[in-house]
């Protein structure tokens, strides 16, 4: 199968490091312009330096927006007010115990994981109805349906947009716009990659031990025994966001190395 999406645009949330980077490299490479998005003005010049360098003949543009507020939604629809692939990947984990949560943590991953979801496909989804074809995608996890006691609030996040993302697509049925989600497991990206780094160095092991033992204790139902590569999390984004899947709308696909030990 070879996919091409030359003439789409696509904003990819959270995307100068991690699955983002890799989701964006790889839309990019189907020939889809590409806005990239981050908090810092020298992250996302910086990404978009290194991409440029990867894809010459491609247009990108970049956003700096912190997407867990209402202003940095208001500045990326404003600095990219279309698109017609919408990849909302931007969100993050910190381990706490449920008893040490306070109010505002529950809140503030709210606004970052959901929020920011909701926002952009609020403003994207009817120009993409509009033209009868679009892709949404959450990148969701599979701590939302196996939720990790260490992460409550994260499941919980991670469990709304798979709901948002089916409620979605039921919504936007029989107009060419499709929304999925994709579920990825532990996944070597920034933020997991430097967890094990710090991991390792206070245990005076090294990262690859540092992940077999995240994987034999955390999550011993992996049938892979590695964690994923981001390239491998944005391959199953690029077909979902492909011509060729537009079968494919209401699912929650998995990239999780069988992690999840459900059928269905
Ligand atoms: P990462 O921390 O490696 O990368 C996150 C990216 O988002 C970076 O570019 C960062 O600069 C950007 N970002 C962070 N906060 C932002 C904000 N407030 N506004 C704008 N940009 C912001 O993360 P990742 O592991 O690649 O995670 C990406 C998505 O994948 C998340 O939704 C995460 O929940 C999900 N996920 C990750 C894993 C994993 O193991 N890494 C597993 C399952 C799901």
């Amino acid at each position: 199968m070879h996919i091409v999406l030359k003439g789409r645009k696509a904003v990819v949330t959270g995307s100068t490091a991690g699955i983002g980077r890799a989701i964006a490299e790889g839309l990019a490479r189907a020939g889809a312009s590409v806005v990239i998005n981050g908090r810092s003005e020298e992250r996302v010049a910086t990404a978009l330096r290194e991409i440029k360098a990867l894809f010459p003949e491609t247009e990108f543009a970049g956003i700096v927006a912190d997407l867990s507020t209402l202003e940095g939604a208001a500045t990326l629809v404003a600095e990219a007010p279309d698109a017609d692939i919408l990849v909302n990947n931007v969100g993050t984990a910190r381990p706490k115990s449920f008893f040490d949560l306070v109010d505002e943590d529950w809140l503030d991953l709210f606004q970052l994981n959901v929020m920011s979801g909701v926002r952009a496909a609020r403003h994207y989804v009817p120009k993409m109805i509009g033209r009868g074809w679009g892709r949404v995608v959450f990148i969701s996890s599979e701590s939302g349906l196996a939720i990790p006691k260490e992460m409550i609030d994260y499941g919980m996040t991670k469990t709304a947009q798979l709901a948002i993302s089916r409620g979605l697509a039921e919504a936007v049925g029989g107009t060419g716009v499709t929304v999925n989600s994709v579920i990825p497991g532990p996944t070597n990206s920034e933020i997991l990659s430097n967890w094990m780094k710090a991991t390792a160095q206070s245990q005076g092991i090294t990262q690859q031990e540092a992940e077999q033992d995240f994987l034999r204790t955390m999550r011993p139902t992996t049938l892979l025994n590695r964690f994923t590569s981001t390239e491998e999390v944005a391959n199953m984004v690029l077909y979902v966001c492909s011509e060729q899947a537009s079968g494919t709308t209401g699912a929650a696909l998995r990239v999780d190395g069988g992690v999840l030990r459900s059928i269905g």
